[in-house]
């Protein structure tokens, strides 16, 4: 069995990216640029910006965070991002979510150049992987199929498991591993909550793909010898013998599954840190569309 290194690997492609933005440092050009905006005071938000925002900062990357007040209105909002649609200096443009209820997060993240949506959930990004054109993918799904290829795994015709369906992981991974292209072309099984028999699933999976929110819910008894399994799942569950009083755990019971899988990932270090990798590695790519690598 081999544990996926996440941390190990985003900050292979931090340091990869690192080296390109200093090149580009030392022949005086633009560097690509960054906008996170966060809306109100939820403390998870806060944390994950200032976390993206310092990964920026480690590589070179320019980052701005715009911090809004919660009672900011939807329009202003909407003029803020079209401000940053146009700044030549932003490459990248990220709305941190969810947003106050009186917001519209669909018209929000519609509002974004689809040049610049870096956390791929624009309609168009979302349009353009269901139909197999280069696009920004959304960067938990991006990640993952970055660990399965700098691990080698093979996703060719292989039984791929999602489980779980959101917009922001399930759906769009199952999409990317479905496209027929070397890292993927997969026969893709999405599973929620209402499958009756899960099991009867997960058990068929030769790379499991756990996306659920639900604390080690996947048991050794749900899957086959020999199965890859990706955790994205991050719950916080009561740890007395922790000085915190809690810990992160994954959907995936890490110490019996383990016993019968190839591969896996651990939570944490595993899927978490390619999400703000894949994210710095999105704004690269948005910087070169736009003709900064000129
Ligand atoms: P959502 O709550 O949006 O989706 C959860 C999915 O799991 C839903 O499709 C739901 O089905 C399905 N589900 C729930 N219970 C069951 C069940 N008993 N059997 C089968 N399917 C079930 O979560 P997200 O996709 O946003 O996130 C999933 C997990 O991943 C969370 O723990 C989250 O914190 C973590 N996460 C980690 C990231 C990272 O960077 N590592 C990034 C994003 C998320 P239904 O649609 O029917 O409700």
């Amino acid at each position: 069995m081999q544990i996926i290194d996440g941390k190990k690997v985003a900050s292979e492609i931090k340091n990869e990216l690192k080296i390109q933005i200093d090149e580009l440092k030392k022949s005086g050009k633009n560097v690509p640029g960054l906008v996170a905006i966060l809306v109100g005071d939820n403390p998870a938000s806060h944390i994950y910006v200032s976390s993206k925002s310092k990964a920026c900062q480690e590589i070179g990357m320019r980052s701005v965070v715009e911090k809004l007040s919660s009672s900011i209105s939807q329009n202003d909002l909407i003029e803020l991002i079209n401000k940053y649609n146009q700044d030549e200096n932003y490459h990248g443009i990220l709305v941190q979510l969810p947003l106050p209820k009186h917001i519209d997060e669909e018209k929000i993240i519609e509002s974004i150049s689809p040049q610049k949506d870096v956390d791929g959930f624009h309609p168009i990004s979302v349009g353009n992987l269901l139909i197999g054109k280069d696009t920004f993918v959304s960067c938990t799904p991006a990640g993952i199929q970055e660990l399965l290829k700098r691990y080698n795994i093979n996703t060719q015709g292989k039984h791929v498991v999602v489980v779980g369906r959101s917009n922001i992981v399930g759906k769009p991974v199952a999409n990317l591993l479905l496209q027929k292209n070397q890292y993927a072309n997969a026969i893709v099984t999405v599973c929620h909550s209402a499958a009756n028999d899960l099991s009867f699933y997960t058990r068929q999976a030769d790379i499991l793909i756990a996306a659920i929110g639900k604390a080690e819910m996947i048991k050794a008894d749900m899957v086959k010898e020999g199965v890859v399994v990706i955790d994205v799942g991050i719950n916080r569950i009561e740890d007395p013998s922790n000085k915190k009083g809690y810990k992160i755990v994954g959907d995936v019971s890490f110490d019996e599954v383990s016993k019968k899988a190839s591969y896996i990932t651990p939570v944490p270090g595993g899927v978490g840190p390619m999400t703000i990798a894949m994210l710095l590695n999105n704004t690269f790519k948005a910087y070169k569309k736009l003709g900064g690598w000129n």
